[in-house]
């Protein structure tokens, strides 16, 4: 499996599948949720309201991860799922590292080949990037081992999208500590 660093928009990447990083109530809010929205249109609100409607009334608890299609973006899927939100109390790293982790079984589940995370909890939800950075690399690492090696439909591409210098640079270094 590769792991790929870009400085990108999400919402412009071709993959199988996309991470959100959207906040319990599934129905949309700033930073890359809000673009995310923007460009899959209103069938992705839709989307999550069902979800609210059917199985999650109360919510998508921090850490888990739940899927909708992209609709009109170039992605197949989005997979939504909840940071910790550090101005909440919510500090514990296997928090994070669940989020991530969750999201890769998610994508597995779905038969996505290729998938893109933004760094979540790394805006509004006030985490450092260093640390965002270096538990999502080294989750999907870990998840990386423990997939059978001969696993045809798995994950063949993890590509972790970072809008910002600073973040890319954060991803980067993180990686390469990694190897
Ligand atoms: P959270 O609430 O989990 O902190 P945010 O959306 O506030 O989520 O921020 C997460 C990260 O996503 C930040 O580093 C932010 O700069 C970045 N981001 C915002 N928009 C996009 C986008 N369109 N594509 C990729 N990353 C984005």
């Amino acid at each position: 499996m590769e792991i790929a660093i870009l400085q990108a928009d999400i919402t412009t990447l071709p993959v199988d599948a996309i991470v959100n990083a959207a906040n319990s109530s599934l129905l949309g809010g700033g930073g890359v949720d809000g673009a995310i929205h923007r460009a899959a249109g209103p069938k992705l609100l839709e989307a999550c309201r069902e979800i609210r409607r059917t199985t999650l009334p109360e919510g998508l608890p921090v850490s888990q991860a739940v899927s909708t299609p992209g609709f009109n973006l170039p992605a197949k899927w989005v997979i939504h799922t909840v940071g910790p939100n550090r101005h909440a109390g919510q500090t514990d790293p296997y928090l994070l590292e669940s989020a991530f982790h969750n999201s890769l079984q998610e994508a597995v589940q779905l038969g996505a080949r290729t998938i893109a995370f933004p760094a979540i909890s790394g805006g509004v939800y006030g985490w450092d990037l260093e640390e965002v950075a270096r538990i999502g690399v080294e989750t999907v690492d870990r998840f990386e081992s423990s997939l059978p090696e001969a696993c045809p439909g798995c994950l063949e591409t993890v590509t972790f999208a970072l809008f910002s210098d600073k973040a890319e640079r954060c991803f980067r270094e993180a990686l390469d500590r990694l190897n």
